[in-house]
């Protein structure tokens, strides 16, 4: 059990222990989700061209437009998986929490609303 006195003069208020189980929880979590829907859409994303013989014109194109569909939900998972990535890291070095770009202390509150956000509000 920790019991430090040695509070900074800042305003701004560090993430306690509680704080960052919480957080690390929730980035696995989410890193879970984001893997098992990466996998899940995998045959989505790649399937038309097998389909080809099978299908019409009709809906090859419909089969184009939800694997391109696909395709960008794949790139948006991929980018947040390597933030939550990154936040991870800095956890484990004992960096998170602060900004990467000018150090500052991210609120609580934009943690609490996406806890692999590694930039405050003034640098994202
Ligand atoms: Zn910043």
């Amino acid at each position: 059990m920790a019991d430090f006195n040695d509070f900074n003069e800042s305003d701004e208020i560090e993430l306690n222990e509680q704080e960052l189980i919480i957080y690390r929880q929730r980035l696995l979590d989410r890193q879970q989700e984001l893997k098992a829907l990466s996998e899940s859409s995998r045959e989505a994303r790649s399937a038309v061209d097998l389909d080809q013989s099978r299908v019409g014109r009709l809906s090859r194109m419909d089969a184009l437009q939800m694997q391109a569909m696909e395709q960008a939900s794949e790139n948006r998972r991929r980018i947040e998986l390597q933030r939550i990535e990154k936040a991870l890291a800095l956890m484990d070095t004992g960096d998170y929490g602060e900004c990467i770009h000018c150090g500052d202390i991210i609120s609580a509150k934009r943690l609490n609303l996406d806890p692999s956000f590694i930039n405050c509000v003034h640098c994202a």
